[in-house]
């Protein structure tokens, strides 16, 4: 494959963007090689600055449910344009938004909307601070909420990709307030409640997790967690950056019928436009400013254009529920046709899987937890990436990210995708 333009860009990309990206999984340090340009992208495929297509497997770690340029959301992004890119002051379409939302999702009385994943998850953590008068909180072993301080211990994505044990400039002060137990293990969490009695303002969890590849919450944790919230006065968070709006219409909440206190969406809610939101109950978010003290702020929440995206996108969605039936029937048939191959190449594997949620980890023990996803042989991972990018597939750069399928994804893609592991894997002919 003729990448020769993709090398260029990245030469003279890195004489002035650090690691020549702008956000570091990208850089495919870990998986070795060169980073792809890309200059467009329709449906499931991805084109390069070499003309090369490519099966999209990331789908822009999440946002793209519906595929690339998706022809609603384009037409009513410039449309919305026209009457300027943004205010800065309140508009109908906000209040459209937040009440679309709310029919969609349980438990969001008030939503507050911010410009990412990370500006989400930080404020839902300073607003159950705020709400509960307490300091600590506890997050899990390879969830990853984001690049605020108090998230960077033991996180995951690009963190763990990079084997960063320490984030240099997150000071010591910080972390002392972030407690973190293992993905799955109830027992270690209420070790750590009783332990911190009354100093814990929240719990945040990535529901099902995607940041340490695709990880399941076992029959009971979850359940575990909202009684052991409940007694104890805990803010109970499920960070749905990932799983908003993709598992199901109302999310993880709805999927899993387990109510969270306070919600965080990021990616599908903005349809790839710059977009995050907070939300939840009222007697918690009356906290927020101007409403209470818990300041909060942005000069682009809100913005038209990223609005007009998630709500065309949102409503796309709310109206056409066939399309959540039909992308878990895309996952099932990719889900089972890998596991046939992977079955038949004698390497062993793991795949985890739910809805439009997925990814293998070349391990011969179940990956429920940080340590067991860290144990698979990521190596082998890098090597399988690099087969399937050559073949036209294009995976997530690393074992700590989950894949996102698309509605645009084919019969045909996913057959193609199951065949290029097949050739990959079972020949060994990376
Ligand atoms: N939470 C989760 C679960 C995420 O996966 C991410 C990003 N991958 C974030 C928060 C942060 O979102 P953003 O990159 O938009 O800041």
């Amino acid at each position: 494959m003729n990448i020769s333009k993709s090398e260029e860009l990245f030469s003279r990309a890195q004489q002035s963007l650090p690691g020549g990206v702008n956000s570091p999984v990208r850089a495919f340090k870990s998986v070795g090689g060169n980073p792809i340009f890309l200059q467009k992208a329709k449906g499931a495929y991805l084109y390069d600055v070499d003309g090369n297509q490519y099966i999209d497997y990331i789908n822009s770690w999440g946002p793209m449910i519906m595929g690339h340029a998706f022809e609603p959301v384009v037409e009513a992004i410039q449309k919305k344009a026209m009457d300027s890119t943004s205010f800065g002051a309140p508009t109908e379409l906000e209040i459209e938004t937040a009440e679309l939302i709310k029919s969609m999702v349980p438990n969001v009385d008030l939503i507050r909307m911010v410009s990412s994943g990370t500006e989400a998850c930080m404020s839902a953590l300073r607003l159950a601070r705020g709400y509960t008068g307490r300091n600590k909180f506890i997050k899990f072993e390879g969830c990853y909420h984001g690049h605020a301080d108090s998230f960077l211990v033991k996180a995951g994505s690009g963190v763990a990709t990079f084997n960063i044990q320490t984030v240099p400039g997150v000071t010591a002060g910080v972390s002392a307030d972030t407690l973190t137990a293992p993905y799955n293990d109830l027992e270690a969490v209420k070790k750590l409640v009783a332990e911190n009695k009354d100093e814990i303002a929240a719990i945040i969890i990535e529901p099902v997790a995607g940041n340490m590849g695709c990880i399941l919450p076992q029959e009971g944790f979850l359940e575990g967690l909202r009684k052991l919230c409940d007694l104890e006065g805990i803010v109970f968070i499920f960070d749905e950056v990932m799983t908003g709006f993709r598992l199901a219409q109302g999310g993880a909440q709805e999927r899993l019928k387990i109510d969270a206190d306070l919600v965080t969406y990021g990616k599908v809610i903005g349809a790839g436009m710059p977009v995050g939101a907070f939300g939840g109950k009222f007697e918690i978010m009356k906290h927020i400013a101007p409403l209470g003290n818990v300041y909060q702020a942005g000069t682009l929440s809100g913005n038209p254009l990223a609005m007009i995206a998630g709500y065309t996108l949102l409503s796309h969605l709310k109206s056409n529920p066939f399309i959540y039936a039909e992308l878990e029937q895309k996952g099932e048939y990719l889900k089972n046709g890998l596991q046939k191959v992977l079955e038949e190449s004698g390497q062993p594997f793991v795949i985890n899987h739910m809805g439009s949620m997925i990814s293998v980890h070349f391990s011969d023990k179940p990956v429920v937890d940080f340590a067991t996803a860290a144990s698979a042989n990521n190596t082998f991972f890098n090597k399988y990436f690099h087969g399937m990018l050559d073949r036209g597939i294009y995976l997530p750069p690393s074992a700590y990210e989950s894949w996102f399928l698309s509605h645009a994804l084919s019969k045909e893609d996913l057959d193609r995708t199951i065949e290029a592991t097949k050739k990959n894997v079972t020949s060994g002919q990376f």
